[in-house]
């Protein structure tokens, strides 16, 4: 679900008019929801009450200190990847020691740091890493809690930039190798054996990949636990949300039984399949589960708000120009991915048009949309681009010396400005000219 409806004929989020948050605050803007998020977190929560779990959020989805803060006081832990989120969760009050540590490249300060914050576990991606944890923590004198990462090799039929499951994916341990690796780790004094890990992949819209990845590695696990203190089986992350159509029907609450049945048209993955499907192997399995979802915490909770700058005609071509481009939302040209789009000033007929809607950058690729059926938008109207909350602003970058949007976070009739906008001084802060 997610809280952008429209109320006299504009968008709001929650009780916020999108329009008044585009004056006060300028575009392009983020803007999320926090009843969204909470909702969501909410929802997971309760559907996994039966089971011991808990949630650690993927802190790569979307790292503002608000919204870390915002799920840390609803008892989330984090999934973390680099020293810097870590860092980013110590200063939103996050607890350390609910946080998983994963990545395939961890270097010696960052697992030096994450020693000294005691976090809950590391995720292991290869034996080089594992030795090199082993020899960190034994020069600080202190025990390195892990779990091996598995690769289940299982098609979560994702796109390949996203697949993370496969055999040829660089990341987690082949699953026919890693109890030598386990037994490799018992024998090192100065690592801990907590779990296994496992993560097949992000934007998987059936339930079946998960549930067929854990019931994979169940005979394994059973065998590793008779020799290892397995406390945590941690399944990793990967749900995916709907991208497409979120708002066709009006209600834009595909949580709802109404659309639950278009939901499913477009997509099969509801919060309950997903836990549907997942808990009879995991009760199987007994252990704590620990889970790592970032999209589908923040996905929908937010937008991407932008002006339109110009109208361009061509022989055969509207290009509508936005203030936004691909260094603001990079999905599109990353991923192919689709973000609806749709005005802030509610349209007020059904004519339609076919518009490519596309950013300032200097790029071909730096378009949101391509021969998209839209209403008709002038110089100066507003858009938002949909469910644009997980891996938008945190792949943002200064690409064409764009200063970073500014990012805000509504509460109810409530909104507050969770980032400034960079200024240009930002942009040349730290460059110094060359003395030789
Ligand atoms: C990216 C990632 C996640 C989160 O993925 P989502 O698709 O956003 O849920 C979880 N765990 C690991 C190890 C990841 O790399």
């Amino acid at each position: 679900m997610h809280s952008f409806r429209y109320h006299d004929g504009s968008l709001h989020c929650e009780g916020v008019n999108l329009e008044r948050a585009a004056e006060k605050y300028g575009t392009p803007l983020y803007v999320y929801s926090a009843g969204t998020i909470l909702d969501h977190y909410r929802r997971l929560d309760a559907a996994l009450s039966e089971i011991d779990h808990l949630i650690c959020y993927a802190v790569k989805a979307n790292s503002n200190r608000a919204i870390l803060s915002l799920l840390s006081r609803e008892g989330a832990g984090f999934d973390i990847v680099s020293g810097g989120e870590l860092f980013r969760v110590l200063a939103a009050g996050g607890d350390p020691r609910s946080c998983t540590f994963a990545g395939v490249g961890k270097s010696q300060e960052e697992i030096e740091y994450a020693l000294e914050q005691q976090v809950l576990s590391f995720n292991v991606e290869s034996e080089a890493e594992l030795a090199y944890i082993d020899r960190i923590a034994r020069s600080k004198g202190v025990q390195a809690p892990i779990a091996l990462r598995i690769n289940p090799d299982v098609d979560a039929g994702t796109h390949r930039y996203v697949s993370t499951g496969r055999s040829e994916n660089k990341f987690g341990i082949a699953l026919d190798y890693v109890a030598k690796v386990y037994e490799r780790a018992a024998q090192m004094p100065n690592i801990a054996i907590r779990g296994v890990q496992m993560h097949i992949g992000s934007q998987i819209t059936e339930a079946a990949p998960f549930a067929e990845a854990i019931t994979k590695i169940t005979p394994l696990i059973l065998r590793l636990r008779e020799r290892h203190p397995l406390e945590f089986l941690n399944v990793g992350g990967g749900i995916g949300i709907v991208y497409e159509s979120s708002f066709a029907s009006g209600s834009g609450d595909w949580w709802s039984e109404k659309d639950r049945v278009r939901a499913t048209t477009i997509l099969p993955l509801t919060i309950h399949d997903y836990v549907a499907a997942i808990s009879p192997p995991l009760r199987a399995i007994g252990l704590r589960v620990l889970l790592e979802p970032g999209r589908l915490l923040v996905g929908n909770a937010g937008v991407l708000l932008t002006r339109v700058r110009y109208i361009k005609r061509t022989e055969n071509k509207k290009f509508v120009i936005v203030d936004a481009g691909m260094n603001d939302l990079i999905r599109p040209a990353l991923y192919q991915s689709y973000h609806e789009i749709v005005p802030v000033r509610e349209a007020q007929d059904s004519a339609r048009e076919p518009v490519d809607v596309v950013g300032p950058v200097c790029e071909s690729g730096d378009f949101f949309a391509q021969d998209r059926e839209l209403p008709e938008m002038k110089e100066g109207d507003l858009a938002a681009l949909m469910s644009a909350g997980a891996y938008g602003f945190v792949m943002a970058s200064n690409y064409n010396s764009r200063p970073l949007p500014a990012e805000a976070l509504v509460s109810g009739e409530k909104s507050a400005l969770i980032r400034e906008r960079q200024t240009f001084d930002d942009l040349v802060r730290g460059e110094r000219d060359a003395v030789f």
